[in-house]
């Protein structure tokens, strides 16, 4: 686990009505059961799963849909049989669909074509409303985007993600997690996120509650075959500062008191740094996605969901997006030897950590406010009770404002509202809620009152 460093000052805060004991800002070690859980994540079944999508010769987005055994058509059948074999273990709280639709023709879709999203939902036990989500696309390219016929491998692009999510998939279709969780192949991503968009807007149609994406996206290796150093366990989430669906109400508020470092994103950062795994390191980049490039959870956060993006420390360009070749003795391809099953599986329990323990934790406070209707040099934060059968309290955490990470928290109890003896023009603060078993929750930054 990572241990956050705490600085804590004698007298440094007190809270009406509370004691006035500032606690370490760190998340509790895993529980016995994502132990478990973590245990079950297996690098065999992982390259299993990447080399029958590859087995597919191409699952270019324009390729045969109704071929059985190459194109993209194929490769969505056996997802699908493959999600559905989980969910029979599931005890009926796995459900999978094929969420279908047909893209318009835009820039990379030179004719209407059905694009198939193949997504797993394990219903949460306690709180199902409350949603997070976790996908891969299985749609594959060569050099040309628009070639739909040249084979398109796509182990690490993204053979690496769509085994994370149906690996994560048949793990936990035997748990009961609290919240619901949603597994997702997508399609469509390389003519232009069309799967994670309809999807996403699927959701915001429905009014659905998604307190967090990921999108694994080229997560095959820590070693780039460039002579640089196999670094394999580091996966790198990027994670937007002023989020994509920023108001110009928002606007004014962040370029008045700031804020660009708090958005629910870079949050939900903090939180899945917090609780990896043994053996693995997230390294957090403060970016919606690198230079030229994207992935699906621009999709949801164009909805306004909290989303990140998990890939491999270094890529290797020859092996993504390539046709497979060999020009001047050097591999070109999208070959799954040059994918590291081992590190998949981290990647995979990375993901199981999060999505664990954002299921077992009550939901990111709602509501959140910074009390601004008149100038003081104490702090009153408000927000709306959550109603999770085992919420134990809240904590106010704060930072100084050039620092990355929270420094400080405080337990002030079962309450909806606080007042810390702390100027809210020095430093920034957050609430997140815990539960009976110390889960903790992602953390919300306030608004201003007024
Ligand atoms: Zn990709």
């Amino acid at each position: 686990m990572s241990t956050r460093r705490t600085f804590l000052v004698a007298g440094a805060a007190t809270a009406a009505g509370v004691a006035a004991v500032p606690g370490p800002a760190t998340a509790a070690a895993p529980d016995r059961d994502l132990q478990r859980i973590l245990r079950e994540i297996d690098p065999a079944r992982i390259e299993a799963i990447v080399r029958k999508l590859v087995s597919f010769g191409t699952r270019h987005t324009l390729s045969s849909q109704d071929d059985p055994i190459r194109g993209i058509g194929a490769a969505r059948d056996w997802i699908f049989a493959e999600l559905q074999r989980h969910a029979a273990a599931s005890d009926g709280r796995m459900t999978v669909e094929q969420q279908s639709f047909i893209q318009p023709v835009s820039p990379r879709v030179p004719a209407p074509t059905r694009i198939t999203n193949v997504i797993a939902t394990l219903r949460g036990s306690v709180t199902p409303e409350r949603i997070y989500v976790v996908t891969g696309h299985y749609d594959s390219r060569v050099t040309d985007v628009m070639d739909a016929v040249k084979d398109a491998p796509g182990a690490d692009d993204d053979a690496s993600g769509v085994a994370v999510i149906m690996e994560l998939a048949r793990v936990l279709a035997t748990r009961r997690p609290e919240s619901t969780l949603v597994f997702a192949a997508v399609a469509g991503e390389e003519q232009g996120l069309y799967g994670s968009d309809h999807m996403a807007q699927q959701y915001k149609d429905a009014g659905a509650d998604i307190q967090a994406m990921f999108s694994n996206d080229i997560v095959g290796t820590g070693n780039a075959h460039d002579g640089t150093r196999n670094d394999p366990r580091t996966v790198r989430l990027f994670v937007e500062g002023v989020p994509t669906s920023e108001t110009a109400a928002e606007a004014n508020t962040r370029k008045s008191t700031g804020g660009e470092n708090d958005g629910p994103s870079r949050q939900l950062g903090r939180f899945v740094k917090d609780v990896e795994p043994d053996g693995t390191n997230v390294r957090v980049i403060w970016r919606r996605d690198r230079y030229l490039r994207g992935s699906d959870h621009i999709s949801f956060l164009l909805r306004g969901y909290p989303a990140a993006r998990f890939t491999e420390p270094r890529e290797n360009f020859a092996h993504e997006h390539q046709d497979v070749r060999v020009e001047n003795g050097i591999q070109y391809g999208d070959l799954p030897e040059f994918c590291d099953f081992g590190y998949i599986a981290r990647v995979a329990r990375v993901n199981a950590a999060a999505l664990w323990s954002l299921s077992q934790a009550p939901g990111t406070p709602k509501g959140v406010v910074i009390d601004t209707t008149q100038l003081t040099n104490e702090t009153t934060l408000r927000w709306q009770p959550g109603t999770e059968p085992d919420l134990a309290g809240y904590e106010v955490v704060w930072r100084e404002t050039t620092a990355s990470d929270w420094q400080h928290s405080l337990a002030v109890g079962k309450v909806g509202t606080v007042t810390v003896d702390l100027s809210k023009d020095n430093v920034f603060f957050g609430v997140r809620a815990i539960d009976s078993s110390g889960h903790r929750s992602p953390v919300a930054a306030p608004r201003p009152s007024s």
